[in-house]
C-alpha cells in the first residue's frame, strides 16, 4: 500500500528514512530548512581548503550501505571509503612536556603492543577491556539496536534470550569512569575509556559503562574515511533518493504539522500557499524543538514539559584551520588529552563554560585524500567539547571573550604537537554551538538529552509517537541515538514501523 509521506529535515536520519520508505514503494517528499542536505554532516570550502563541519568518522558502514542499497545505490562506488591506519593517534600530556603517543589500530594485538611500549603492563589490560566491550556489544547493544525500540519489557525479553550472562552484565554495569578504573592503572588510559562518553555527549562519571560498546565498534570493527568527507555521504544518498522519484526541497522550512483527531494529515511549508497532505510524517528534528515550533499544538503528546527538564548533552566548538606545510606528528584522527580530564566535564556540566584546558580532537582528511587542501597545505578541523549554550548568541559571537579564550586554548594545545602552527595558519573559520542550534538542536546539544544515569538509553523519545497516529521521530535526539550510523539505523527503523502501521495510516 503506497502512502504519501513527508520527511521534515534532510539530516542523515531523515535521508535514511526517505531511502527505506522509497524501497517500500511509498511516495516521499523531504523538506529541509537550510540550503543543503546533510544537517550536522556539513561541509565548508574556504580558499581551496575543504572541511567537514560535523562528523568526520564513519563506523558501522554496513548500516549506511543498506540505506544506499534501498535506493539502488552503492556506498562504496557512489562515495568510496578508505580505511584509516592508525584509526586514532592518541597523545597524553606528560610532566616533561613531551606528550606520550599511542596509535590505536583495528588489530587489538597490535594496539596492545603499542600500549605496552608506552605504559608497561597495560597492553594485556587493553585486550581484556576490548573483549569486555565486545561482550557489552553482544549482550546489550545488539538487543537494543536490532529492532525499533517499543518499550523496556520487549527489550528485556531480547536481552534474556542471550542468556544469564547478559542479565548479569546488565545488573553490574556501572559508569564508564568506574569501568576505566577497573581495567587500567594508568590515569592516561583511563581517559581513553572515559572518552567514549563524549560520543553520546556525556560526562564519564555519570554515563553508563554500556557505552564502552563504542570502543568495540570504533577500535575493532573499523572506522572509515568517505571520499569527499562525511557530507559526501548525505549528498550522494540524496541524489539517489531523488533518482528514485522523491523530491527533496532545500530552503523549505516546515512551519506546522497538521493534526486532527490525534492523527497527522499534512504539513504547512514556508512559502507554500496550500498545506501538503500526507498519511505520515517523519520528523528528523530534535523532538523538543519540534514540540516548541511546528508541533506546538501537540506539546503535551510529545511530553514537552518533561523534555525541557532534562539535562542537555554536550555541544561542540571547532576551529577549521587551513595550514601551510607539513603536519607530522598528526594522523588522520588525532586526540590529545589534557592532564586533568575530569576538569573538562566540571567545566562543561557544572560551570557551563568551554573547557579551560581542553582535549583536542584533530581531523586531517588531507593526509588521506588528495585535493582536500591546496598543494603543500592541510585542512585541520580541531574540535573541543563545549556546553550546549547555543541559545546564548552573545557568548559565541565573533569577538566575545569566550570565543577569544577558546580559540587561544585550542591553538595553544595544538602548538604543543605542532610548535610553529600559529605562524602557518592561512585560513580560519569556526563551528560553534550556535551553528548546531541553527539546525534545530536545542542549545546546540549534539545528542539531545545527556546520557546520564543507567536509564538514559530508555528515556529517549521513541520513534513511534503513540499519542499521534502517523508521527515518527528519527535523528540523534530520538531512539536509538546519535552518530551517523545510529541515526541512519533510526531511519531504517522508522520505515519498519511505518510498514507495520501502513493499513491504519492510509486515508
Ligand atoms: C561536531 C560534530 C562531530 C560529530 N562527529 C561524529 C563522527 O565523527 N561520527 C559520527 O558518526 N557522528 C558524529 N557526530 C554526530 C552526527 O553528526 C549526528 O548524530 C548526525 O549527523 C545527526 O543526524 P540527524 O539525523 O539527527 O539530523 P541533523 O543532522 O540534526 O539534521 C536535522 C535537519 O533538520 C533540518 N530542520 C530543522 N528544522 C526544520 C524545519 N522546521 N523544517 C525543515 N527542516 C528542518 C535541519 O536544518 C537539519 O538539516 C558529530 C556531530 C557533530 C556536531
Amino acid at each position: 500500500m503506497a502512502l504519501d509521506i513527508v520527511v521534515i529535515g534532510a539530516g542523515m536520519g531523515g535521508l535514511s528514512a526517505a531511502a527505506h520508505l522509497l524501497s517500500q514503494g511509498h511516495r516521499v517528499r523531504v523538506f529541509e530548512s537550510t540550503a543543503a542536505v546533510g544537517g550536522k554532516a556539513g561541509r565548508r570550502v574556504i580558499d581551496g581548503f575543504r572541511f567537514d563541519t560535523g562528523p568526520t568518522l564513519l563506523t558501522m558502514a554496513d548500516v549506511v550501505r543498506r540505506a544506499f542499497r534501498a535506493v539502488g545505490g552503492d556506498l562504496d562506488r557512489d562515495v568510496g571509503l578508505s580505511p584509516i591506519h592508525p584509526e586514532t593517534r592518541y597523545f597524553f600530556s606528560s610532566k616533561d612536556g613531551r606528550p606520550a603517543r599511542v596509535d590505536v589500530v583495528q588489530d587489538p594485538d597490535e594496539t596492545a603492543r603499542n600500549i605496552e611500549a608506552v605504559f608497561a603492563g597495560e597492553g594485556a589490560a587493553y585486550k581484556k577491556f576490548i573483549e569486555h566491550a565486545a561482550t557489552i556489544w553482544r549482550y546489550a547493544s545488539e538487543p537494543y539496536l536490532e529492532v525499533p525500540f517499543t518499550g523496556y519489557s520487549a527489550f528485556t525479553l531480547r536481552v534474556l534470550k542471550r542468556g544469564l550472562g547478559a542479565v548479569k552484565l546488565g545488573k553490574n554495569l556501572g559508569t564508564l569512569e568506574g569501568l576505566a578504573r577497573e581495567y587500567f592503572r594508568s590515569p592516561q588510559l583511563r581517559m581513553f575509556v572515559e572518552r567514549f562518553a563524549t560520543y553520546v555527549g556525556g560526562d564519564p562519571s555519570l554515563t553508563s559503562a554500556a557505552y564502552a560498546n563504542i570502543a568495540h565498534v570504533e577500535c575493532t570493527m573499523g572506522a572509515m574515511h568517505p571520499r569527499g568527507g562525511m557530507a559526501a555521504i548525505a549528498r550522494s544518498l540524496a541524489a539517489r533518493i531523488e533518482g528514485k522519484g522523491a523530491t527533496i526541497r532545500c530552503g523549505a522550512k516546515v512551519q506546522e504539522v497538521l493534526v486532527e483527531r490525534e492523527r497527522v494529515w499534512g504539513v504547512r511549508v514556508e512559502g507554500e500557499p496550500e498545506p501538503i497532505r500526507c498519511d505520515a510524517v517523519v520528523v528528523n528534528v530534535d523532538p523538543q524543538t519540534a514540540a516548541e515550533s511546528f508541533l506546538a499544538r501537540c506539546a503535551k503528546e510529545l511530553e514537552l514539559s518533561a523534555l525541557r527538564k532534562r539535562e542537555r548533552s554536550v555541544s561542540c566548538y571547532a576551529l577549521l584551520l587551513g595550514v601551510e606545510g607539513p603536519v607530522s606528528p598528526l594522523a588522520h584522527h588525532t586526540l590529545y588529552f589534557p592532564r586533568d580530564y575530569s576538569r573538562e566535564f566540571s567545566d562543561i556540566y557544572r560551570r557551563r563554560v568551554a573547557p579551560t584546558d581542553p582535549t583536542i580532537y584533530v581531523n586531517v582528511p588531507s593526509l588521506t585524500e588528495a585535493g582536500v587542501a591546496p598543494e603543500g597545505c592541510h585542512s585541520l578541523y580541531v574540535l573541543v567539547n563545549a556546553p550546549a549554550t547555543g541559545d546564548e548568541p552573545e557568548r559565541w559571537s565573533e569577538g566575545s571573550p569566550e570565543v577569544a579564550r577558546v580559540d587561544e586554548a585550542i591553538v595553544h594545545r595544538l602548538s604543543e604537537l605542532l610548535p610553529d602552527v600559529a605562524s602557518r595558519i592561512r585560513v580560519r573559520s569556526r563551528v560553534t554551538p550556535l551553528d548546531i542550534a541553527a539546525l534545530g538542536s536545542v542549545g546546540g546539544a549534539i545528542y539531545g538529552e545527556a546520557p546520564h544515569g543507567t536509564t538514559a538509553p530508555f528515556r529517549r523519545p521513541k520513534q513511534r509517537v503513540d499519542a499521534l497516529r502517523g508521527l515518527y521521530l528519527v535523528g540523534g535526539s530520538a531512539h536509538p541515538g546519535g552518530g551517523v550510523a545510529m541515526v541512519t539505523l533510526g531511519g531504517e527503523h522508522a520505515s519498519t514501523l511505518i510498514r507495520e502501521d501502513a493499513s491504519s495510516l492510509a486515508r
